[in-house]
């Protein structure tokens, strides 16, 4: 990848990172406790309940994606960066972009 690619990708990162971060501060703030006494009756507290828990699931997955990209950025200047972990050949620098996270080239995905 070119010093200018690199460039681009360490930003495109930095977007994602502060997006995600958002996203997931959003999340944690419509996962608040669920009160037994709760008005809504039982249907909607059901509802209320499973809602919660996609809500949950999602978050987990942006945390986990955020902690990929962090890793990413902190590898983007690093030699190595780019190459395949498995066949050592250069991964694709669109999907870099795409895909910071990813440590793998297509083929070995
Ligand atoms: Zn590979």
């Amino acid at each position: 990848m070119t010093q200018e690619e690199l460039k681009k990708l360490e930003k495109e990162v930095r977007e994602m990172i502060s997006r995600l971060t958002a996203e997931i501060a959003d999340l944690e703030e419509s996962t608040a406790p669920i009160s037994p006494e709760n008005s809504i009756g039982r249907i909607s507290r059901m509802d209320a309940i499973n809602n919660k828990s996609v809500i949950e699931a999602s978050m987990r997955h942006s945390k986990r994606k955020l902690s990929k990209l962090r890793v990413s950025l902190t590898k983007i200047h690093k030699p190595g960066f780019g190459t395949c972990v498995n066949c050592k050949n250069l991964i694709n620098p669109k999907r870099l972009m795409l895909m910071p996270q990813s440590d793998k080239c297509v083929k070995c995905a």
